[in-house]
């Protein structure tokens, strides 16, 4: 920790991610306030350290009082955390929820590490600098094995001195930061990033499957594409065959990884940007519709990389 950032911080929504990532906080030394709606989420992160409050404002105004600016929130996608930010009046029986904007101190600084779809991301950052606060926006990639180990993937956009400023909690859940520009950026990157990624991993699935059907064994094909322009992550790290990469989910029946619901709802994200931007996007329009499909079924709960199975069950019902 350097001396110009509180050693206490605010953390919002302690699930599969948010709940390993505070717990890294708290072995790191800082006190962290955190708050979920879900009773098991507060019970590990209480056990793990975390204090846990009554409320998300109630977090943010306890470590606000102790010299905190960072809230820092994990949600899962972008009608929670403007939810959260907003809070709500309360309606049909529903008690009133404050928000962790009006709760916060002036000029406190927001990290939204969710993945939340771009134009849910503009409204997030205008709620916060509405209410006289600072925004970031550190979606993140490595899983729950990476929140876990503090190897986070972060893709951080934000002002530079408020990236600097959140750097030592950046550092303490993450290892490869990079600042990719301003607020948005760093989702941005987030959705560029997995459309690459459900893209390769289709075409990696689908050329192993064609190996198959040409008697080309997988190890050959392995072989011959991760030491040639084949070559990328879906292949040489999250090999969809069991076999060439032993630690690689179809060696453990696909059990994830990065579930095919996370990869369905990431494409869903690079969907609505490629529309809204115009671009001309059709491998990604098309991992999307594949993936939609994948994730309907037991897919969703399987690896990303269990969609070879599709494939493979497709290849055999056409031939
Ligand atoms: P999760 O569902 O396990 O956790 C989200 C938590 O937020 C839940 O416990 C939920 O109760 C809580 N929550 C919702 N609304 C809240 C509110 N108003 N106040 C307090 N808590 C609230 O989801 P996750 O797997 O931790 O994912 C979180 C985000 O990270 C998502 O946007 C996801 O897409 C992204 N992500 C996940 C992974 C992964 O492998 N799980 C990888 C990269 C990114």
């Amino acid at each position: 920790m350097t001396e110009n950032t509180a050693a206490t911080v605010a953390f919002i929504g302690l699930g599969n991610m948010g709940g390993p990532m505070a717990a890294n906080l708290v072995q790191a030394g800082y006190t962290v306030h955190g708050f979920d709606l879900v009773p098991d989420a507060l019970e590990r992160a209480r056990a793990a350290g975390v204090v846990i409050a009554d409320s998300g404002a109630e977090a943010v105004r306890t470590a606000a009082k102790e010299g905190s600016g960072l809230v820092i929130t994990m949600l899962p996608a972008g009608r929670h955390v403007v939810g959260a930010l907003r809070g709500s009046e309360g309606s049909d029986g529903k008690d009133p929820v404050e928000g962790l904007l009006t709760a916060a101190a002036p000029d406190t600084l927001f990290m939204d590490c969710s993945t939340i779809a771009v134009e849910d991301s503009v409204a997030v950052r205008e709620l916060i600098a509405e209410a006289g606060h600072r925004v970031l926006d550190a979606p993140v990639s490595g899983g729950t094995v990476g929140a876990e180990a503090g190897t986070l993937a972060m893709m951080v956009g934000g002002a530079a001195e408020d990236v600097a400023e959140a750097m030592p909690v950046l550092e303490v859940v993450g290892q490869r930061i990079v600042h990719c520009g301003p607020a948005g950026n760093g989702l941005a990157a987030k959705v560029c990033n997995n459309m690459i990624l459900g893209a390769s991993m289709i075409a990696v699935s689908e050329a192993f499957v064609l190996g198959e059907k040409l008697g080309l064994s997988n190890e050959a094909l392995f072989d011959v594409a991760s030491n040639a322009t084949g070559q990328c992550w879906a292949l040489t790290t999250n090999c969809p065959v069991p076999g060439p990469v032993p630690t690689s989910p179809a060696n453990r029946d696909f059990k994830p990884g990065f579930a095919g619901a996370l990869m369905a709802k990431d494409l869903g994200l690079a969907k609505s940007a490629i529309e809204t931007t115009g671009i001309e996007g059709r491998m990604g329009l098309l991992a999307e519709e594949i993936y939609a499909a994948f994730a309907q079924g037991e897919g969703g709960s399987k690896d990303f990389s269990g969609i070879i199975e599709l494939i493979r069950e497709q290849s055999t019902r056409a031939a």
